[in-house]
């Protein structure tokens, strides 16, 4: 039994619907020789059109109303021309063309509804943004078909029940495994691919939801752990994960295994490999990951396992930047020894709703610095010096102060605990380039260390400790150095 989900590019044009149906129809007669066979497919959009429908919402809350209908057409002629060149069968074509009229006609009616009240809703676009996945769904379906895979298109918001947190919706797993097990194991059953709609859901009372933005990858989780697959293939358009951005590191290549929790600090730390959230629902169910290529469906992809293999522990695996960062810092010798000012930092933080991606502190306590995303600094400096008024007043903190364009490089692999002169080789790389290091900071389980460097030296970081651990040999090879 496996899910797979297909990424925007994987559905991005005519092309990539055929490859996508070639690679489905292998893996079905694959899984046909297994105990327990079915295929279970999950799609995002097609690349662009979640981008385009947000946009067009956004344009229509201030007014504009020519612009939804101008992406009304470019969507119908994305789709049709699609059908036009993969699927013969004329009722098929016919009934296609409906349920696209029928989204687009709704799409039409959400946006000059919006353009009428001139406001936007987190819930009113969860509806819009929602749309993509519930053209490209049917559409897979009714491609999957004309090839000869009995396929059927299942929209998720009869699947997966949600919060109501709109945007970046959380599933009830209690609710949504037996309602989507009474929906998918049948078809699977008679040998039907389900073919749903990644990325939305709906609360119990029915009302569209979406996970956040590029969370088909954690529907296809969800999916997976539901109906207890062998395996949660993410298929997408690189060979699974890499040792870092191949557009700043020329010589990066595939990782073959990873762990669930490097994955995840790489996903937290910007990598664009997998949604955050995906490792959550194949972690609880012990159900392997992976990533791998539609344009190169032979390539092995990266492995995403419990524990990865015991050569290959203790060694960094992967190396990432994000930048658009602000480092705050609450400094003051008034702060040694004085309990809560910690918690009363980060109570400042959450009030305003900021995200922090990285604490560290000097162990004289002298100053707290954490990192947030540029956008928040304006509303977290004025936040803090309101709470520590009297502190600052009394010169018990000297400073709450800000630096602009910081990035973060995230070095990550499980278990450096057990690997002593991997902060030293860190350091060395960034020392040699003459790049300052602005604070560190270390998970307490050691799967990641974090640097703070100027933005515009980032890459130069990456490059330099990609270098020095030889991120560009295979993993095996380099563990038999050490
Ligand atoms: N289509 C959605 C997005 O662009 C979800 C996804 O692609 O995973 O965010
Ligand atoms: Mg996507």
């Amino acid at each position: 039994m496996l899910v797979m989900k297909f990424g925007g590019t994987s559905v991005g044009s005519a092309d990539a619907f055929a490859q996508v149906a070639r690679i489905v129809g292998d893996k079905v007669a694959e899984q046909a020789k297994t105990p327990r066979p079915g295929v279970a497919v999950v799609t995002s959009a097609m690349s662009g059109v979640t981008n385009l429908l947000i946009d067009a919402a956004q344009r229509a809350a201030k007014g504009d109303e020519s612009f939804y209908k101008e992406a009304e057409n470019i969507l119908r002629v994305k789709h049709q021309s699609v059908a036009g060149q993969l699927i013969d069968d004329g009722n098929e074509r016919a009934a296609l063309g409906r349920i696209f009229d029928a989204r687009l006609a709704e799409f039409e009616r959400l946006c000059s509804s919006i353009a009428v009240l001139g406001e936007l809703t987190q819930r009113g676009l969860d509806v819009v943004s929602g749309l993509g996945e519930r053209l490209a769904a049917p559409l897979l379906a009714a491609v999957l078909r004309a090839r000869g895979i009995p396929a059927e298109y299942v929209d998720a918001t009869e699947l997966i029940v949600t919060d109501n947190v709109f945007g970046s919706a959380a599933p009830l797993m209690e609710l949504t495994i037996p309602r989507s097990r009474a929906r998918l194991v049948p078809l699977v059953e008679q040998g039907i691919v389900p073919v749903i709609t990644g990325f939305i859901g709906a609360t119990v009372d029915g009302i569209p939801t979406t996970l956040g933005r590029g969370g088909s990858d954690y529907s296809g989780a969800i999916i997976g752990a539901v109906l207890q697959a062998d395996e949660i293939q993410i298929w997408t358009d690189v060979n699974g994960v890499m040792t870092a951005d191949p557009r700043v590191v020329p010589n990066a290549r595939s990782l073959n295994q990873l762990s669930y929790e490097e994955v995840a600090e790489l996903a937290y730390y910007g990598a664009k490999v997998l949604h955050p959230k995906t490792v959550t629902p194949a972690i609880e169910n012990n159900i392997p990951l992976r990533v791998l290529n539609t344009f190169e469906p032979s390539h092995p992809g990266t492995r995403i396992v419990g524990e990865t293999d015991g050569a290959a522990r203790g060694t960094v695996k992967a190396i990432t930047s994000i930048r658009g960062m602000n480092l705050v810092t609450v400094a003051g010798r008034g702060m040694i020894g004085v309990p809560g000012i910690a918690a009363r930092t980060f109570g400042a933080v959450a009030e305003v709703g900021a995200n922090v991606l990285m604490i560290s502190q000097s162990s004289s306590e002298q100053s707290i610095c954490f990192v947030v995303p540029e956008g928040s600094a304006d509303t977290v400096i004025p936040a803090l010096r309101a709470e520590f008024k009297t502190e600052l007043e009394r010169h018990y903190i000297d400073d709450i102060s800000s630096q602009r364009d910081v990035a973060i490089v995230a070095v990550v692999g499980s278990a450096m605990r057990g690997t002593p002169g991997l902060a030293a080789g860190i350091f060395r790389a960034v020392g040699n380039q003459g790049i300052n290091v602005i604070a560190i900071a270390q998970g307490s389980s050691e799967a990641n260390v974090s640097l703070v460097v100027e933005a515009s030296r980032a890459a130069d970081a990456v490059r330099a400790i990609h270098d020095i651990f030889e991120l560009h040999k295979p993993t095996a090879e380099r563990v038999k150095q050490l």
